[in-house]
């Protein structure tokens, strides 16, 4: 690589911004807006206008979306070949997942223009790290395809998926797409986010079904939607501690153990599922026995 152009042309600052709440703004995507860049490419002059008066940031805007991306992208890399540093947002969230940006960083790290992704908002990780699904390792594929036929072969595809996966999808299309994934995917875990970080946020916990029957009695579902999908072999939770030992223990789970997975995935204390248990009659262990075990 050309250290030399890295030295002399400008920065491409890539700038996570908010997803509803405008506090969400982190520091140094404040500084990077107010005072590094000399201009900002957003997908909406309107929106980014918004945050920026927000912030009374004055910055002059340049749009770059889908429709003119090969010529904006032409007109930033002479930007920045002239020294100026140029920050990339999209409407809210991180900039390039699923949103614009992908031909302008792969042509500017191409030429060796230096490229600084500024942290923050994503719909995608907000939903994941609040769903209570596993987050070890995780699959998003953006936007399910809108069409019914298109979207089933999607689906088809995710069937043996095995790690948590995370889309976006529409709030018009969300009851049809449920629906779908009720048929092809079964009894899966899934956790609906919407409007994350607004005044309505909303999780919907349950199965593909439940949560359909949930917004379908709604009559019109409006905001932003992410969804999170349990993996293949997920269990559904049945959201009640002590018929959760219940269940376990009828598969043969150790008592000790089906206490301890219940409490770690219902984030409650082990004696609390315990006392519940106990109350529930679902038999619980007798620990005695567990810590004889143990000790042998
Ligand atoms: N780049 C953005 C990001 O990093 O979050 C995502 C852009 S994508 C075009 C917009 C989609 O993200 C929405 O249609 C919705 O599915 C999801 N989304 C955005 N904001 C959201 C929010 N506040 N709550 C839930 N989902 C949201």
């Amino acid at each position: 690589m050309d250290g030399t152009l890295q030295y002399l042309s400008g920065t491409l600052y890539l700038v996570a911004t908010p997803i509803g709440n405008l506090e969400d703004l982190t520091l140094r995507a404040l500084r990077v807006l107010r005072d590094d860049a000399a201009v900002i490419a957003c997908e909406d002059t309107r929106q980014t206008q918004k945050l920026l008066e927000h912030y009374e940031i004055r910055k002059p805007l340049l749009s770059y979306h889908e429709h003119n991306e090969a010529s904006r992208t032409a007109e930033i890399l002479k930007r920045l070949a002239e020294g100026e540093s140029v920050a990339l947002v999209s409407d809210a969230g991180t900039p390039l997942i699923s949103d614009p940006g992908y031909r302008v960083v792969t042509e500017a790290a191409a030429r060796g223009v230096k490229v600084v992704p500024i942290p923050g908002p994503s719909a995608a990780m907000t939903a994941l790290v609040a769903s209570g699904l596993p987050t070890d390792e995780f699959r998003f594929i953006g936007f399910l395809p809108p069409k019914s036929a298109a979207r089933r072969r999607r689906l088809e595809t995710l069937k043996d998926e095995t790690a948590t996966v995370v889309l976006y999808e529409s709030p018009h299309r969300i009851v049809d797409a449920l629906a779908d994934m009720a048929e092809i995917l079964g009894e899966r875990p899934m956790v609906l986010a919407r409007e994350l970080t607004k005044i309505y946020e909303e999780f919907l916990r349950g199965t593909p079904d439940e949560i359909r029957k949930a917004l379908a009695g709604r009559g019109t579902v409006k905001g932003e939607i992410t969804l999170v999908i349990g993996g293949a072999g997920e269990v559904v939770q049945s959201g009640d501690p002590a018929a959760e030992v219940a269940r376990l223990k009828g598969e043969g789970v150790d008592p000790m153990e089906a206490i301890k997975r219940v409490a770690k995935q219902m984030g409650l204390p082990k004696r609390e599922v315990y006392r519940l248990a106990m109350a529930e009659g679902s038999n619980p262990p007798d620990t005695r026995q567990d810590t004889a075990r143990k000790d042998r």
